[in-house]
Parts: structure tokens; C-alpha cells; sequence
């Protein structure tokens, strides 16, 4: 069976499809079976893993809205064990064709209900909003994992995230957790990320990942060549940080 976590943050730019797709290359290096879905229609992540746009011909706007199968949409990276749905510009109409829609909540989980058993993950990089995008992710996923930038403001707008995952778990998906919060782009030449990690790990506490994610310039430059940092630059910190989160998410499984 497929764990299917969602990575989600309604902010944007605090490092949910760095994640998505670098924790899903390194588990693909570690051997898992990774399916990328990307639920937001900048298709950062489609782009990130080399895909380019005019190549895609289903994407996941055609699995919600037009019910066209999921294995129709998936193409396989150049990285073995890891496989990617695409998203294009075409899915930001989904938030509102989707309204009108039946069991609008429930069609990304009806969707990947036939690829359980070809994956270990199943990871879901959300767009910055909660909202019907988000409620599907939500609804599919088993647990949610929560990246948090180290800035300032860090913790606002997280208690309406977690409202909303009390509203899934109510009303649609009660066996929903948080898989666990990460905190990300953290700078150690400031005492404000300091502060900002001791905040977050009294509120969430355990929930915390050990791994922290610092700023690394490979990180960011990975996406324009189309690679994940175990392509680009498997002996950056970025590679390290990122294989020790996927360590930890293994072991979090058992
Ligand atoms: P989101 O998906 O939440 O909007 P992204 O993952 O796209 O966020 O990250 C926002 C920007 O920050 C991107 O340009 C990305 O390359 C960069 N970035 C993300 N994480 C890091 C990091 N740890 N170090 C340096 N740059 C990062
Ligand atoms: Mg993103």
C-alpha cells in the first residue's frame, strides 16, 4: 500500500515543492517507489523534474475534471523509481469548474485509489491556498507534512491550515494526520532562525522533524536544469539534508 502524504503550507514560497520533490528523489535513491503529483498550476514541480510543458499531454487538471485515468497522466522522470503527474497552467480553472462539480471533495482520492499498489509514496506538492485543490489532496492523503519557513511571521496562518485539516478529517477523511512539520531555509548566521526553530518545536513539538533544512544555493538552482539535488548535486548539503529527512520519514512508517 501507497502512503500518500501531501505537503502543504497555504503560503507561498516557504518550500513545499523544494521538498515535494527532493524528499521524492531521495526516496526513489533509497530504493522506494515515488509517484509525484503536482496539485499546483504553476507546475513548479513538473518543471523542477525536467518536464517540459508542451510534452505533457494529460495532466491532473484532465484526471479531476475530465476523469481520464491516472496512469494516463503519469510520465516517468529520468530518475529510476520516480514517476511524476504534471500540472499545467490549464489546472487553475479546476478551483472553480470543480465547485459545480459531484464529489468534487473526493476525485483525486478516487483517482489514485488504483495506483496503491504500484507505489511506497504517493507525495503531493499543494498549490498556496486551501481550497478545493487543497481539500482533494487532503481527502487522498494519509498525512499531511507541513513545511515552515524560518522567518518571522513562521506560525501565522497556520492555525486556519490546521483548521482545515480538522474540517477533512470531519467530514471526509477521518484517519487523516499531520505527518510531521519541517522547518525550512534556515539561515544559522541569524538569531531570529534560532528563535523561530524553539517556537516552532514548543508548538508542534515532537511532530518536528530532527532535520532541519538550511539554505543552500544548490537547492535552488537545481529546478533549472530540471533536476532534483540528488542529480544535480548529490554531494551538496542540500543532498545531505534531504536524504536525512527521507531517513526519518522511513523510520516515522515502522
Ligand atoms: P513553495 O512551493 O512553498 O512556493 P518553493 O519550494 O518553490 O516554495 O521555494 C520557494 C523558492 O525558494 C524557490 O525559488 C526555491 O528554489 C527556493 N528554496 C526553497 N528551499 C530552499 C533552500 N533550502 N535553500 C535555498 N533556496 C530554497
Ligand atoms: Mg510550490
Amino acid at each position: 500500500m501507497a502512503r500518500i502524504i501531501s505537503v502543504a503550507n497555504q503560503k507561498g514560497g516557504v518550500g513545499k515543492t523544494t521538498t515535494t520533490v527532493n524528499l521524492g528523489s531521495c526516496l526513489a535513491y533509497m530504493g522506494q517507489k515515488v509517484l509525484l503529483v503536482d496539485m499546483d498550476a504553476q507546475g513548479n514541480a513538473t518543471s523542477g523534474m525536467g518536464i517540459r510543458k508542451p510534452d505533457v499531454e494529460q495532466d491532473i487538471y484532465d484526471v479531476l475534471v475530465n476523469e481520464v485515468p491516472i496512469a494516463d497522466a503519469i510520465l516517468p522522470s529520468s530518475r529510476e523509481n520516480l514517476d511524476i503527474v504534471p500540472a499545467t497552467l490549464q489546472l487553475a480553472g479546476a478551483e472553480i469548474e470543480l465547485t459545480s462539480m459531484m464529489a468534487r471533495e473526493s476525485r483525486l482520492k478516487t483517482a489514485l485509489s488504483e495506483l496503491h499498489a504500484n507505489y511506497d509514496f504517493i507525495l503531493i506538492d499543494c498549490p498556496p491556498s486551501l481550497g478545493h485543490l487543497t481539500i482533494n489532496a487532503f481527502t487522498a492523503s494519509d498525512a499531511i507534512l507541513i513545511p515552515v519557513q524560518c522567518e518571522y511571521y513562521a506560525l501565522e496562518g497556520l492555525s486556519q491550515l490546521l483548521n482545515t485539516v480538522r474540517l477533512v478529517q470531519k467530514h471526509f477523511n477521518p484517519s487523516l494526520e499531520i505527518e510531521g512539520v519541517l522547518l525550512t531555509m534556515f539561515d544559522a548566521r541569524t538569531n531570529l532562525g534560532a528563535e523561530v526553530v524553539e517556537e516552532v518545536r514548543r508548538y508542534f513539538q515532537e511532530k518536528v522533524y530532527d532535520t532541519v533544512i538550511p539554505r543552500n544555493v544548490r537547492l535552488s538552482e537545481a529546478p533549472s536544469h530540471g533536476l532534483s539535488i540528488v542529480d544535480y548535486d548529490i554531494r551538496s548539503k542540500g543532498a545531505e539534508v534531504y536524504q536525512a529527512l527521507a531517513k526519518e520519514v522511513l523510520a516515522r512508517e515502522k
